[in-house]
C-alpha cells in the first residue's frame, strides 16, 4: 500500500508529487490511464508569466519561475524553458486596470516594468503597434514545454522511489464511509490509500461525481494556429496582444497563435476525449487576419499547421485546489487554461494543505483555491478587469 496515490501524471500531478518528496515523502503511486503528459500538459502553449490580477496566482506563477529557471539543474534535464521574456499591449480602455494590477504584481517581487512602443518595436520590428496605448515586460517570462517538463519531473520522482504507473485508468475512488481508502483500476485491482489526489483535469469530473462531489469544471475546446514567417524572427518575447486578444510566441521558428475572442475561441464541449483534431477554417481565417493586421512586417507567410486541445475551465477561470468532505481525499483540478506555469507552485500548495491544511507560500492563500468558495459565493477573481479580455488575467 502506498501512503499517497495521485490520480493523473499531467504536470500538476508530477508537481504535487515533486513538492511531497521535497518534504521527505516517497510512498506516492502515480496513475495514469494513458502516459505521463498525455493529457492537456503535453498540447499545452507552454506560456510562463506572472501578469495575474489575482494576487495568489501571481504569487503562484512567481514562485514557479525559480523552478523553471532551476530546473536544468535540479533535475538533469532540459525541460525546454525558453525565457524570452514576456510582452504585454493594451489599448486605452485598459490602461488603468493595467497599471494597478502592475503595482501589485511589483509589491510581490514580480519584475515588470511599464515599456514604450520603441521598445516594443525593437523587439518584434514586424509588429503594428500604433492601436496599442501602452504596453509592460516582464524579462524572467517565456514559454516552456509541458510534456518535456512534465517527463523530467517523472523521471526524478522515479530515481526517489515513487512509483508510475501507465495505462492504469481509475474506474472508482474507494471510501470507507467519510475517509478515502484506496482506487480501483478498470482491471478492479484495488489500489490503497490513505490519501487520493484526483489531479486528472476535466476527467476528474466523473470520478468524484459518484461520491457526490460537484465539480464546476466544463471541458473546452482551444485551438491554436502556426504561421511560418519565411524569415528569421530571432528569439523575440512572448507577446499577449490585448487588443486583438490573441497571444503568440516562435516554437522552432514558426509563430504559434492563440485566439481569445471571437470565432473559435474557447468551445464548450461534452466529453473531454471528443474533440476535431484541427482547426476549423473559420478559426483558421480569423486568425491569419488578426496576424496579418499585427504583423505587417512579415511578407510572405504561410499557414504551417493548426493544434488544438482541451482545458478544464471553472466559473471564476482558477484552479480548485482543496480538501473535500471525505477524510483523505483531495483535488487539484480545473487549470483553466494555466496551469503549466503555475503547476510547480500549484504542486507546493497542493501538498502543504494535505499535509498541514495551509501552505507558507509567500502572498499564497490557500482556502481560496477550496472546492467550496463558488457555493460560498466567493469565486477567485481579478479586482483589476481588464475590458474585453478572457478572465484569466
Ligand atoms: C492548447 C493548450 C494551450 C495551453 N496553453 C497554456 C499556456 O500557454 N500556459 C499555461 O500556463 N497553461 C496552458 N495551458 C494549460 C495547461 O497546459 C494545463 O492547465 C495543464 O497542463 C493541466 O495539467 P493537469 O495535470 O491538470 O492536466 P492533464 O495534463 O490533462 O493531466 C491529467 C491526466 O489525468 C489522466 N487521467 C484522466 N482520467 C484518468 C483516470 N480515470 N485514471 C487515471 N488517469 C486519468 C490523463 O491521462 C492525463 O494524463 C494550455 C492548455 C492547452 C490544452
Amino acid at each position: 500500500m502506498s501512503d499517497i496515490v495521485i490520480i493523473g501524471a499531467g504536470v500538476i500531478g508530477v508537481a504535487t508529487a515533486h513538492a511531497l518528496t521535497a518534504r521527505g515523502i516517497t510512498d506516492i503511486t502515480i496513475l495514469d490511464r494513458d502516459s505521463v503528459g498525455s493529457g492537456g500538459t503535453g498540447k499545452s502553449a507552454g506560456i510562463v508569466r506572472c501578469h495575474y490580477g489575482v494576487t495568489s496566482v501571481a504569487a503562484l506563477a512567481l514562485a514557479s519561475l525559480e523552478f523553471f529557471e532551476n530546473a536544468e539543474a535540479e533535475l538533469g534535464q532540459d525541460i525546454g524553458f525558453e525565457q524570452v521574456g514576456y510582452l504585454v499591449g493594451v489599448g486605452p480602455e485598459n490602461v488603468e486596470p493595467f497599471r494597478a494590477s502592475l503595482a501589485n504584481q511589483r509589491s510581490l517581487g514580480v519584475d515588470t516594468r511599464e515599456i514604450g512602443h520603441d521598445e516594443v518595436a525593437a523587439m518584434w520590428p514586424t509588429a503594428y503597434l500604433d492601436d496599442f496605448a501602452t504596453f509592460c515586460f516582464e524579462p524572467r517570462g517565456g514559454y516552456g514545454d509541458g510534456y518535456a517538463t512534465a517527463q523530467a519531473l517523472a523521471t526524478s520522482l522515479k530515481a526517489k522511489g515513487v512509483t508510475i504507473r501507465q495505462g492504469a485508468k481509475v474506474t472508482e475512488i474507494v471510501v470507507d464511509g467519510d475517509k478515502v481508502t484506496g482506487v480501483r483500476l478498470a482491471d478492479g485491482e484495488v489500489v490503497p490509500a490513505g490519501l487520493v489526489v484526483v489531479a486528472a483535469g476535466a476527467w476528474s469530473v466523473p470520478l468524484v461525481s459518484p461520491l457526490g462531489i460537484t465539480l464546476p469544471i466544463q471541458p473546452i475546446w482551444v485551438q491554436e494556429v502556426l504561421i511560418d514567417p519565411a524569415v528569421d524572427l530571432g528569439a523575440p518575447p512572448v507577446f499577449s496582444d490585448l487588443v486583438s486578444k490573441q497571444y503568440v510566441h516562435l516554437r522552432g521558428g514558426e509563430m504559434l497563435f492563440g485566439n481569445s475572442s471571437g470565432e473559435g475561441a474557447m468551445t464548450p464541449i461534452d466529453d473531454p476525449d471528443v474533440y476535431p483534431s484541427r482547426a476549423t477554417n473559420e478559426t483558421v481565417e480569423l486568425v491569419v487576419e488578426k496576424a496579418m493586421h499585427r504583423f505587417p512586417g512579415i511578407e510572405d507567410p504561410r499557414l504551417a499547421t493548426t493544434a488544438t486541445g482541451v482545458i478544464d475551465t471553472t466559473p471564476d477561470n482558477n484552479p480548485i485546489v482543496s480538501a473535500t468532505g471525505y477524510a483523505g481525499l483531495f483535488i487539484a483540478a480545473g487549470m483553466s487554461g494555466h496551469g503549466f506555469k503555475i503547476a510547480p507552485a500549484l504542486g507546493r500548495l497542493m501538498a502543504d494543505i494535505m499535509l498541514d491544511g495551509d501552505t507558507t507560500l509567500p502572498h499564497v492563500v490557500a482556502s481560496e483555491f477550496r472546492l467550496s468558495r463558488y457555493d460560498d459565493g466567493e469565486p477567485l477573481v481579478s479586482p483589476f478587469v481588464y475590458h474585453g479580455a478572457t478572465g484569466i488575467r
